[in-house]
């Protein structure tokens, strides 16, 4: 299974890593052996992604019987962090491919890898329940679904209630929210976010991306996402361009703050 080959590849790197004292170099050609493990990542998340769909049905059930769906709740919880801890290996090890594709030494690349991972996973358990779950689109579904049973023609009340939702935060809870195109990487223009994978970019660049594929659904620009993109999944996202105005704005003025300051 693939879980196997993950570990195996740490277990090798780590037997390379032991076998001399020096710091060990990896030539560029590694990176294609670490993107073939991170191949890996794209089964076991979709794995992730059914078993929601599971305890979905299950917890429907159980709710239309009058039984109690509170494990079920847990359980969500549970493969949320599992999605969490899955995606910072990926997003980890993309990094490194990539550094190492440049020429780039990492020295002690499993330490490295350990270290980093150490943070960002204490970073993650650090958050708040609020913003790991109450905001993740699969929990919001999850509940919404088991709302309806006994609710069909009542919106479910939020869960959190914090006036503006904050959809980027909601959707992207284990990234950093970012305000700027993946393609372009400068600030939004016109932000669009995929419905598929909920990744925002400026409208123009990944309509231009999605026709240059010459096929209907492009494959997700943003590195780790698996998706495939229609330009009909992409939706304008009003709520990131009002933020990307205001923090664009907030930087002017801080300008004008330093040059004053200096004068
Ligand atoms: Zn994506």
């Amino acid at each position: 299974m693939s879980q196997r080959s993950v570990g195996e590849s740490s277990r090798q790197a780590t037997q390379v890593d032991e076998s001399t004292s020096a710091e060990v170099y990896f030539d560029p050609t590694y990176a294609t052996k670490i993107g073939s493990y991170l191949t890996d990542f794209d089964s076991l998340l979709n794995q992730v992604n059914e078993a929601y769909g599971h305890l979905t049905e299950a917890a429907v059930d159980l709710e239309n019987i009058n039984s109690d769906t509170q494990p079920l709740d847990e359980g969500v919880k549970r493969v949320i962090d599992v999605e969490a801890q899955l995606k910072l290996q990926q997003r980890l090890l993309n990094d490194i491919k990539m550094r190492i594709s440049r020429g780039e030494q990492i020295p002690n690349l499993v330490q490295h890898f350990k270290n980093e991972y150490r943070n960002v996973l204490q970073k993650w358990n650090s958050r708040s329940e609020d913003v790991r779950y109450l905001r993740n689109e699969n929990y919001l579904e999850f509940k919404s679904k088991v709302w309806e049973v006994n609710h069909p023609n009542d919106p479910m009340p939020p869960l959190v209630d914090d006036g503006e939702q904050d959809e980027d935060l909601m959707v992207m809870s284990t990234s950093t929210v970012t305000l700027k195109c993946p393609i372009t990487t400068t600030y939004l223009e016109d932000p669009v976010t995929s419905q598929v994978c909920k990744h925002s970019f400026s409208k123009e660049a990944i309509v231009g991306h999605i026709r240059q594929s010459r096929t209907v659904a492009a494959s997700c620009p943003v590195s780790g996402c698996s998706k495939y993109i229609k330009i009909s999944d992409l939706k304008p996202n009003k709520s990131l361009a009002r933020r990307v105005k205001q923090w664009l704005q907030s930087q002017e003025e801080e300008e004008e703050e330093e040059y004053m300051d200096v004068e």
